[in-house]
């Protein structure tokens, strides 16, 4: 018998330490169940569940087309750069240099990018905890020290200055903010980035990784509150954002960075190795995203809006449930420390093993998230009020694991 037949390759070991996101476990679950026949109602992903408008599309057909099917510059084509910067101008009266900005396949490339670039062992990266859960495993995988900066629901779910500066050390590189966050829908208010900016300035040797991805998805007239107005931090700030949520176009892999001066050649470089440029097709429909009418973002934030209220009514009304009325993104993050459930994970599995509801529980957010599960109100009402039945009828039958 051949030795060979036996060889199992193995990956170096910084393998052993890459996360994931539950999310797509619990996608990947929930379709199963589907395909069992069963009524799953999914509140677990975080995609608009709207359709990317029309014009859109029709401008990435068209590219096709017109033969846009090669390679584009690996930072991107000029003209979506350019309308990238006006956009930002448009929205928040700021300057930025189009040659600063790289269009790469998904928002998640540029958190990749920034922590690969700025972790090692040794290092420390402060990022949010509940948070978006990449953070986390890209810090481990490079080998960099993860602290965690707690988001408290005492804090409306926001970011707090004083707590994270008081967690910089003269070994921390990096520290990753993300307002409106995922998974608490939480909006760090302006002041506490105005602290936090101005304690930056004992500590030079942090970059910032502002992750800005939800920007357009703010409800009761609230502004956001953009790192790029402060410009004694421009020189050190990673911007991160894209397409994927604002325009509907999760499956498309578009997003979009602004690097400073110091980082740019290397995350230019990091591109040439490897993803080459962003499917050209895509990046001619981002730029019609971006040049095109803008009504198709606001209907769908005043939709979202509009479940928002009806996630959030019907989650206090459930029995041992509180939830806190989020500002932005598109997630309610309730409290469920009062229905008995300890294990916010083993509440979401029976939810949807039991009840046909997905939704992740908060500790797939970090350790902070325990006593809490994460419901994306991507859904239509009509799913959202069946599922608060379900939940409410399990919650009120079922003795708590
Ligand atoms: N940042 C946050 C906070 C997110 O929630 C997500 C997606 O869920 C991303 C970034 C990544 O977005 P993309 O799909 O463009 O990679």
């Amino acid at each position: 018998m051949s030795t060979t037949a036996h060889f199992r390759p193995h990956p170096v070991a910084a393998f052993d330490r890459i996360g994931e996101e539950n999310a797509f476990a619990v996608l990947a679950r929930a379709a199963a169940l589907s395909a069992q026949g069963r009524d799953i109602i999914n509140l677990g992903i975080g995609q608009p569940d709207f359709a990317t408008p029309a014009h859109i599309v029709e401008a990435a057909i068209k590219a096709l087309r017109d033969g846009h099917h090669g390679y584009t510059p690996s930072t991107g084509i000029e003209p979506l750069r350019v309308a990238v910067a006006a956009d930002i101008h448009r929205r928040f009266d700021t300057e930025i240099d189009p040659g600063r900005v790289v269009i790469v396949p998904g928002g998640k490339v540029t958190m990749f990018a920034a922590i690969l670039m700025l972790g090692e062992p040794g290092a420390e990266i402060l990022y949010p905890d509940p948070g978006f859960p990449i953070y986390r495993s890209m810090i481990e995988f490079t080998g960099a020290t993860p602290v965690p900066v707690p988001i408290r629901e005492e804090n409306g779910f926001g970011f707090s200055a004083q707590e994270a500066l008081s967690l910089i050390t003269e070994r921390t590189r990096l520290v990753i903010l993300n307002s409106p966050a995922n998974p608490t829908g939480g909006v760090t208010p302006k002041a506490e980035i105005d602290a936090f900016v101005a304690g930056l300035e004992k500590h030079p040797q942090v970059v910032i990784l502002s992750d800005e991805i939800y920007d357009q998805f703010l409800f009761d007239g609230e502004a956001h509150t953009t790192l790029l107005a402060y410009p004694e931090i421009r020189d050190r700030l990673i911007l991160l954002n894209g397409w994927s949520k604002t325009y509907a176009m999760t499956g498309w892999r578009l997003g979009w960075a602004l690097w400073p001066e110091g980082l740019f050649e290397p995350v230019r470089k990091l591109a040439v190795n490897a993803w080459s440029c962003v499917n050209a097709p895509a990046q001619y429909g981002a730029l019609a995203a971006l040049t095109g009418p803008q009504e198709c973002v606001a209907e769908m934030v005043a939709e979202f809006d509009r479940r928002r209220h009806l996630v959030v009514e019907g989650l206090n009304a459930l029995p041992g449930v509180s939830c806190a009325v989020p500002k932005g993104a598109f997630y309610a993050f309730p409290n469920i420390s009062g229905t008995g459930w300890t294990s916010a994970k083993k509440l979401a599995a029976a939810l949807l093993d039991e009840a046909g509801v997905a939704t992740i529980g908060g500790p797939d957010f970090g350790l902070y998230g325990e006593g809490y599960i994460r419901l994306s109100y991507a859904n239509s009402a009509e799913n959202i009020r069946r599922a608060l039945e379900r939940m409410g009828n399990f919650l009120r039958d079922v003795r708590a694991a």
